[in-house]
């Protein structure tokens, strides 16, 4: 009978476990589960609850509960209030990782930030050119 090894590193704590469905060591796993029962506990007395609200009644940090959005474990659809940050700017979101003027504030950004490098540069190397031109002149008198 062969013994298989089938071990990898908890992506939360880093701790060895044998690999699982779940992904995360037994600790984690009976952490991740306390958090959301915590969580959904308090949902249930109030589903208009607001965020700072859950973290407040459940003591769950964000970053969990954020995971839980993730994982589809409390379906921000049913409670109207309750929301997570845009990773960019913090701003109160539902959907996705970013606020919609993130999504589409990066590119632009970007954008401009390679128009106004390629300005820079063309005005440094005008520069460079006139100067030289200059002490030309100046060493040929
Ligand atoms: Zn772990
Ligand atoms: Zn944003």
């Amino acid at each position: 009978m062969a013994l298989e090894l089938n071990v990898a590193n908890c992506p939360n704590c880093g701790s060895v476990f044998q690999k699982n469905l779940r992904n995360l060591c037994t600790k984690c796993t009976r952490q991740y589960d306390d958090e959301l029962n915590r969580c959904l506990s308090a949902l249930r007395h109030d589903r208009r609850i607001t965020t700072d609200k859950l973290i407040e009644k459940s003591g769950v940090g964000i970053a969990s509960i954020t995971q839980f959005f993730r994982d589809n474990k409390i379906l921000l659809r049913e409670y109207p209030n309750l929301f997570y940050h845009c990773e960019l700017c913090r701003k109160p979101i539902r959907t996705g990782k970013l606020c919609p003027p993130c999504t589409t504030g990066i590119n632009s950004d970007i954008h401009r930030m390679n128009e106004e490098e390629k300005k820079q540069q063309e005005k440094l190397v005008r520069e460079n050119q006139m100067s030289f031109r200059i002490s030309d002149r100046l060493s040929r008198k």
